[in-house]
């Protein structure tokens, strides 16, 4: 791409100043390179935050109608290039082309689209509680926007759409795994008109630009999507600064599978949720909690769905699954699995190597293990991959504490068709949100973790609210 090396920078493109270093960006079905960026650093930032100041002494106090015509046009456009993200995201991290067609890009509309409404909607001035002041919802200034290369542009979406309806401006930091579709977005993003420096955007590593980011001074707010660890590092990083941080982490969410369900459906959710994305989600429900006396037979059609599961090259279109984003994730991967089998936990189907018939790339075998205990660490930490951990209960309450046994709380998922059942244990899972059979959230919905899983939501009005203040006028 003609951008790639250079950062979007008080509206145009911009070299890096000195130091920055080159990074391949690394197609995972044939470990090529498909491209080169450019990782910044600090002196980017620092010039990026000066553009970012300048602009929301304007961008900041703009009327409603101005920030969602932009958001308009950016829809529009969006909806003629949808089918040039998806290729891009196929390249960067490895989704089979129709996939990104049908679930990766699909996001981008749909997240704008649901902040438009958002938007549109919010009142922004109103009378307190008892009517004796008024309320004022501002935007919160310069924000640092750090996110993760698994659902590429949908994390940069959830967090750029937010912040420019609120009315702040922002420094993007795309993950250096998964530039390209950023870098198509920044393209977007100016050819729709956003005001100079209302929109900047940074390529680098986490060490280098997203440090400078979480420390800098004059950025009011950081919000970052990725790891646990991470996003610790960078509450810490941020505190001296005493900024707002919102925190979109890992998970490892459990999915409740109960005696009455429809057992069928149950194994076929049950996969389609947890290996969606080759296994790269952050809310996957990779622990699968069985009850006792279904536990054979939903081992049994857990194995037949995972074995109709075809594996292939991400730029075909078709219904297989693609490899994980690169050889780091690969490596980790089969660490895991590894390990899972070196603790005992049976292995039904799948394992370690790559599948049968390829001798290159980033593929998973995918991968289930039947009689894992919660202790284990196959059922404690994030695989992000197609590896899916499956645990036998014995009743609901012991259901429930094994679902609640980690650290993590961003989703949990249920399958039952006992409606009392299911409105006690939706109270009693402790995340986010609560998948009932096979259902999924529209992007209005609010989306964010418990516990170690974050804090803050995203999506529609609940992500807007992050990028607000709200200022009481009392007289
Ligand atoms: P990561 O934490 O390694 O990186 C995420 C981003 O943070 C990247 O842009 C990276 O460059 C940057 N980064 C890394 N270390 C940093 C530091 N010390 N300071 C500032 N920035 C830093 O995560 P990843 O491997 O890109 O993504 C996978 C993780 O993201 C998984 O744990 C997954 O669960 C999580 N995730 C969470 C959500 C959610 O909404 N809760 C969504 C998607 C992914």
């Amino acid at each position: 791409m003609s951008n790639s090396k250079k950062f979007y920078i008080n509206g145009a493109w911009v070299e890096p100043e000195k130091g920055a270093r080159d990074y391949d960006v690394i197609h995972p079905g044939n470990e090529e390179v498909v491209d080169t960026i450019a990782l910044g650093t600090k002196a980017d930032v620092d010039k990026a935050v000066i553009a970012a100041a300048n602009a929301f002494e304007i961008w900041g106090y703009t009327d409603v109608e101005t920030r969602a015509k932009l958001l308009e046009r950016m829809i529009e456009l969006y909806k003629e290039r949808s089918d040039q993200f998806a290729h891009a995201m196929s390249i960067e991290m490895g989704t089979s082309l129709t996939f990104s067609k049908e679930a990766q890009a699909p996001c981008g509309d749909g997240h704008l689209e649901a902040t438009l409404e958002a938007l549109r909607a919010h009142r922004f001035e109103r009378p307190s509680m008892r009517g004796g002041s008024m309320l004022i919802d501002e935007p919160v200034g310069v924000c640092g926007l750090i996110t993760p290369w698994n659902w590429p542009i949908n994390q940069v979406i959830v967090k750029v759409a937010p912040a420019l309806a609120a009315g702040c401006t922002m420094i993007l930091k795309p993950s250096e795994e998964s530039p390209l579709s950023a870098i198509m977005l920044a393209e977007l993003i100016h050819e729709a008109g956003c005001p100079a420096g209302v929109f900047n955007m940074v390529n680098g590593d986490g060490l280098g630009v997203g440090e400078a980011i979480s420390t800098h001074p004059d950025i009011h707010m950081v919000s970052f999507t990725g790891s646990t660890r991470a996003g610790v590092a960078i509450s810490k990083a941020a505190a001296d600064t005493v900024k707002r941080v919102a925190l979109e982490l890992g998970g490892k969410s459990p999915n409740l599978i109960f005696a009455d369900a429809d057992l069928d459906n149950a194994a076929e959710c049950a996969i389609a949720d947890c290996f969606i994305n080759a296994g790269q989600s952050c809310d996957a429900p990779s622990r699968l909690l069985v009850e006792e006396s279904i536990y054979d037979t939903m081992v049994d059609k857990v194995e037949k769905v995972v074995n109709a599961i075809k594996i292939g090259n991400p730029m075909e279109e078709g219904d297989h699954m693609g490899p994980v984003v690169n050889k780091r994730q690969y490596d980790n991967i089969q660490r895991l699995i590894q390990i899972g089998i070196d603790e005992g936990a049976r292995l039904v189907c799948g394992g370690t190597g790559l599948p049968e018939g390829f001798n290159k790339g980033c593929y998973i075998r995918p991968t289930v293990f039947a009689d894992v205990n919660n202790e284990m660490q196959i059922a404690r930490e994030e695989v992000f991959g197609p590896v899916i951990a499956i645990i036998p209960f014995k009743d609901e309450d012991d259901a429930i504490k094994i679902a609640n046994d980690t650290i993590y709380g961003l989703s949990a998922f249920m399958h039952s068709t006992d409606e009392a059942r299911i409105k006690r244990v939706t109270k009693r899972l402790r995340a986010g949100s609560v998948n009932i059979n096979g259902a999924a959230a529209d992007y209005d919905v609010p989306f964010g973790g418990y516990k170690a899983s974050g804090n803050g939501k995203e999506n529609g009005p609940f992500g807007m609210h992050d990028y607000l203040d709200t200022k009481a006028v009392n007289r």
